[in-house]
């Protein structure tokens, strides 16, 4: 799994699409959904030269994103992931840049800091707001993002969340707590989304 703090890209993966059907209803990426949702054509999948470029959509901001390691031989294997296409797509998408900059997947600088916080009182505040007004976080989230998530997605974000104290990093508090909990938590690709295939 590739971390959302990566220093050197500013982007977070997406490990998650949309197609031009639902530009707002996230699927898990995986190579079986992705062939099962656009079935592997065009305007999903360009030939460009000898090249094969696929795309979907980013299902926050609706942009174009185009998949990485995809069509790598099996031996060779790579996490399949997307990231912002950053241009448009002919026939699936155009880039808009005000979206893209507010895209949650894209990821501003703020939430790069893996720094903790020494305030036990400000981290405890954090962890109870999270704890007892849990739905009203994910709702805030759902609603920013424009992606809906199920139960088991928001279950192991919250796993993930708590394993790692990400009440305790600097770069989250009361006011960004929903979005704070979605950078700093990780989908496992195992879980689906649409529950497809
Ligand atoms: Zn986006």
């Amino acid at each position: 799994m590739t971390s959302v703090h990566d220093a050197v890209n500013k982007e977070k993966d997406l490990n998650v699409f949309s197609t031009m059907d639902n530009p707002r209803y996230a699927v898990d990426l995986t190579e079986k959904n992705y062939n099962a949702k656009t079935s592997r054509k065009w305007p999903y999948v360009h030939h460009v030269n000898d090249e094969i470029k696929s795309y979907a959509l980013c299902p926050a901001c609706k942009n174009p994103v185009q998949l990485i390691n995809h069509n790598v031989s099996v031996t060779n294997a790579k996490i399949l992931y997307a990231r912002h296409a950053g241009k448009s797509v002919i026939g699936l998408a155009d880039h808009y840049q005000v979206e893209y900059e507010d895209c949650p997947f894209h990821n501003p600088e703020r939430f790069d800091s893996k720094t903790r916080r020494g305030n036990v009182a400000r981290n405890e505040e954090i962890r109870q707001l999270l704890l007892h007004h849990f739905h009203y976080v994910i709702s805030q989230l759902e609603s920013a993002t424009g992606v809906k998530y199920t139960n088991e997605v928001i279950e192991s974000m919250l796993m993930h969340f708590t394993a790692n104290r990400g009440y305790e990093y600097k770069a989250i508090s009361v006011y960004n707590l929903p979005l704070g909990f979605a950078y700093m938590t990780e989908i496992p690709r195992s879980v689906r989304v649409l529950g497809l295939g």
